[in-house]
């Protein structure tokens, strides 16, 4: 594995982990901001905000290119889908996404 692949599949990480970023802190940032301003108006504007945030995430993540094969590493084929997002490894190679954690590549 080229250090061009392992800097690919850890941005593919990285970038898969901000998905549960996302989700985890909606509640809490919610209940901060209600606890700071004492109103429910500020609902709009930050689940506006979360919503973007979370929409652009994802976004990165299903148009991620998988750095082996050059193809879309969540999807079976060229059409972008969101079914295979949580997979562990590239559904058109099959690189796995902690390739560096396999010890025995040939029972992958
Ligand atoms: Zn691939």
């Amino acid at each position: 594995m080229t250090l061009r692949e392992t800097v690919g599949l850890r941005k593919i990480r990285r970038e898969r982990m901000w998905i549960w970023f996302w989700v985890i802190s909606y509640l809490p940032v919610v209940l901060i901001v209600r606890g700071a301003t004492h109103s429910h108006q500020a609902d709009g504007p930050v689940t506006f905000i979360w919503i973007a945030a979370f929409l652009g995430t994802l976004s990165r993540v299903i148009f991620s290119r998988c750095p082996h094969c050059g193809g879309l590493f969540f999807s079976t084929d060229k059409a972008v889908r969101v079914r295979y997002l949580f997979t562990g490894k590239c559904m058109q190679c099959g690189q796995p996404l902690k390739a560096e954690r396999v010890m025995y590549p040939s029972l992958e």
